[in-house]
């Protein structure tokens, strides 16, 4: 066994086949944790994923807008706060920088905004700091692996497609009773089986033989933590995303390699793995923890609340016309609902007291 499983190739599956050999079958999420972060070997250890030549491509690579109406949004709620001076402003799983960027450039409007910004951004990937390093060494930013290590205080946080990699368990309805999906070795390649679910999970309701349920323990834990953070000292958070509301029942595990659909456990490590996310949940966690959730707002509205059809055309105005065409293009795309304007929503998180931020009116 112990030579045959050395053999394995690539080494994360020869590393997954030991650990389920010595430990029994994982669940999904311990699955996605070695898959996207596992130090050596993991998707996010070993590449920067984003754009034409990677895997996926992100709202603030596909347009410098975005960036700058979230760099508004939050300098308009600095203003709202009193212009608490330091704010901490935080991002989480920065990508390349690109979204910071764009919104400190336009966050310029309000000089003072930028004076009083600390920034600190929560990423794991070593190749991906590098990039953020590169990007954003005018604003001194400060890294951190988690949330926990960001100082106490006023704090704006924002975070794009960051909640859909956080990972899930699956939980599959049986006749009568809910069962755990989880991750082994059939041979020389991984393979779903389906194990008796701990008794902790009771939160299912009861559905259809075959419905699965997802469940995101990680979010659930950053929404508690950011909630109380915002009732003790103020601020406001922003998470943009693809997901639903309500809570439902769907398999939404997804890989994806070289913008297509790729199989879940073919490749461990060379694809990305994501799920859509559970808002109602989210926002639920946060609330529990004393804070109150807005929307979710499909993204396509959040962003033209902000203005981005004035500012799409402002900056097309100035442009070339073949980069005009590129601008009016990249903000169909944002927006429209057939591209990722409805998939896409936007949800807040403030204290309990106090108007709507932009855009959740
Ligand atoms: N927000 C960027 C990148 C999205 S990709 C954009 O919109 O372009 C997901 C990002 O989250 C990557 O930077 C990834 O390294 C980071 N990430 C995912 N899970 C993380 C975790 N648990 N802790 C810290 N960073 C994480």
């Amino acid at each position: 066994m112990a030579e045959s499983v050395a053999a394995l190739s690539p080494p994360l599956l020869a590393h997954l086949a030991r650990r389920i050999g010595a430990d029994g079958p994982m669940s999904v999420a311990a699955y996605m944790e070695e898959a996207l972060f596992h130090p050596r070997w993991g998707y996010y250890a070993t590449r920067d994923p984003l754009g034409a030549r990677g895997d996926f491509v992100t709202a603030p690579e596909i347009s410098q807008v975005f960036g700058e109406l979230i760099g508004l949004w939050c300098a308009a709620l600095w203003q709202r706060l009193g212009a608490p001076d330091p704010v901490h402003l935080v991002e989480l799983g920065p990508g390349r920088g690109t979204l910071m960027r764009d919104a400190l450039r336009a966050a310029r409007v309000v000089p003072d905004f930028a004076r009083a910004a600390r920034l600190h951004l929560v990423e794991l990937s070593p190749v991906l700091r590098a990039a953020q390093a590169h990007a954003l060494a005018a604003a001194a930013p400060a890294w951190h692996d988690d949330l926990a290590t960001v100082p106490a205080g006023p704090m704006l946080l924002v975070a794009n497609e960051f909640l859909d990699a956080l990972p899930i368990r699956q939980f599959v309805r049986g006749a009568a009773t809910w069962r755990e999906r989880v991750v082994t070795m059939e041979g020389d390649a991984l393979a779903f089986a389906l194990e008796a679910a701990p008794a902790d999970e009771a939160d299912l309701a009861a559905a259809a033989p075959g419905a699965v349920r997802e469940i995101r323990p990680a979010s659930r834990t950053l929404a508690r933590a950011i909630g109380e953070r915002l009732v003790a000292a103020g601020g406001a958070a922003l998470f943009v995303d693809y997901g639903y509301w309500p809570s439902a029942c769907g398999d939404t595990l997804q890989a994806v390699r070289r913008h297509r659909a790729h199989d879940v456990l073919a490749e461990p490590g060379e694809a990305d793995l994501t799920a859509h996310v559970d808002f109602a949940d989210f926002a639920r966690a946060a609330e529990a923890a004393g804070a109150r959730a807005w929307g979710p707002v499909p993204q396509g509205l959040f962003l033209e609340r902000l203005g981005l059809s004035a500012r799409a055309a402002r900056l097309a105005a100035n442009a070339e016309p073949d980069a005009a065409a590129r601008i009016r293009s990249g903000c169909t795309r944002l927006a429209a609902p057939e591209a990722m304007g409805r998939l896409f929503k936007a949800l807040a998180l403030t204290p309990a007291d106090g108007p709507p931020p932009a855009g959740f009116a």
